[in-house]
């Protein structure tokens, strides 16, 4: 198929379009490199460097089979203290995105959705008919856009799918999170193990879980680029289907943090600090409809993830 990847400069966007090269795709990478790297667009795709409201229709003039969007404004403190970034950013230049779809009659679209648009769960695992409350602008504007899809999907027929991501992790060689300010857990520990951060601060020891750190569910970027493939190919025209992905299984802070001093073989001082704002003390997905639905099944283990986050880190620290 040839297809659109929008934000293929960034972490998820970068390795999804190398799996899409990979296999046999005709790739198109359109960035602005606000936060991504020219770098990190695979050998074999196209790279189309422009805002995505000014470039998505000329592109889509082309004739395009599908767009994998990931391009999009992620840090929920930035879009707390800014949302006009976010509504501006991810709402506005993605209805312009719909519309050149609409226009240009590109059947496909697989939106980078996010486990934000729940907000806090009263159940987990998290299902995808949980209630949507997200509880910041981020999570709000990744809400407001699947919304905009649905509607897209049932007027237009395109044929659509939403992922929701919970925590995304791992490499896929030289892809990765290359982040300017970086506030995820995994790239924050690996810091420290590569010597350019002297501890990891974990947020909050006196959560309800079993030893006091908040519970995430992480999963593979490999896994997740597995699955924006069998979306693509499951899609259904007039419909608008909305996965969650994870692994279905938590892990804490302490256990990350244990995770990676097993990998590295260093250390890794770790002291707790104040809860962070916002924070949900345990956040799990059930992945069962992209299980059922998709056939998707994420295969790669915390240690993988971390393993391959390392080697990432090392070889980057090393050129
Ligand atoms: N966290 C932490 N110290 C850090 C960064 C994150 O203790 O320096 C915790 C954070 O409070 C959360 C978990 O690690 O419970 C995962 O946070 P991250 O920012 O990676 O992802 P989020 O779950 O917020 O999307």
């Amino acid at each position: 198929m040839k297809l659109l990847v929008t934000g293929g400069a960034g972490y998820v966007g970068s390795v999804n379009a190398a799996h899409l090269v990979e296999a046999g795709h005709e790739v198109v990478v359109l960035d602005d490199l606000s936060t991504g790297h020219a770098d990190a667009v695979p050998e074999g795709a196209r790279f189309v460097e422009g805002e995505l409201s000014e470039a998505a229709g000329p592109l889509l003039a082309e004739g395009f089979d599908g767009v994998l969007h990931f391009a999009a404004k992620s840090l929920v403190g930035e879009s707390v203290a800014k949302p006009e970034l976010y509504w501006d950013g991810n709402v506005v230049a993605t209805f312009r995105l719909l519309e050149a779809i609409r226009e240009h009659g590109t059947p496909r679209l697989v939106f980078s959705s996010t486990a934000a648009t729940y907000g806090e769960p009263e159940r987990t695992p998290i299902r995808e008919d949980a209630p949507t409350r997200p509880t910041n602008p981020y999570g709000a504007s990744k809400l407001a856009i699947d919304t905009m899809i649905t509607s897209y999907a049932h007027a237009h027929g395109l044929a659509a799918v939403s992922l929701r991501y919970f925590n995304v992790a791992g490499a896929h060689g030289r892809f990765g999170e290359r982040h300017a300010v970086e506030t995820h857990l995994i790239p924050i520990v690996l810091q420290v193990a590569s010597g350019s951060r002297e501890s990891v601060a974990m947020y909050g020891d006196d959560w309800p879980t079993p030893d006091g750190t908040c519970v995430r569910d992480y999963i593979h970027v490999d896994d997740l680029a597995e699955a924006h493939q069998l979306a693509l190919q499951k899609a259904q025209p007039g419909t608008h289907a909305i996965y969650n992905l994870g692994s279905g299984t938590g892990y804490s802070v302490l256990q990350v943090v244990q995770a990676c001093r097993a990998v590295t073989g260093h250390p890794i001082p770790a002291t707790t600090a104040p809860r962070r704002a916002g924070d949900p003390a345990v956040l799990i997905a059930s992945s069962e409809a992209a299980a059922s639905d998709l056939g998707w099944k994420p295969v790669r283990t915390l240690e993988d993830m971390v393993g391959d986050a390392w080697r990432f880190t090392r070889d980057r620290a090393g050129a």
